[in-house]
């Protein structure tokens, strides 16, 4: 990728490769920290990053439906569509 540099003792290749772990939490404090280093140094990655999060925490507010809720909406939603 044209976009590979070493900012904060990572590369962006590496930095793409840790993202959803480091989204999802998974990562120790010193990956957290070069991460977030690399992330303040780097533009690009900067830019896609903060991109990724807003996908990702999209899906996880999309997904967090609390689990009985989910027949209920499945069950409503038939309903609807017998009406039509
Ligand atoms: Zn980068």
């Amino acid at each position: 990728m044209a976009h590979d540099r070493e900012v904060a003792g990572l590369r962006c290749t590496e930095v793409l490769a840790r993202l959803s772990d480091y989204l999802d939490g998974d990562l120790s404090p010193e990956e957290v920290a070069q991460v977030q280093g690399h992330l303040r140094g780097c533009d690009w990655c900067e830019r896609f990053g903060s991109q990724m999060g807003e996908v990702v925490g999209k899906l996880r507010r999309e997904l967090a439906t609390p689990p009985d809720a989910g027949p209920d909406v499945a069950r409503r939603l038939m309903e609807r569509l017998d009406l039509d």
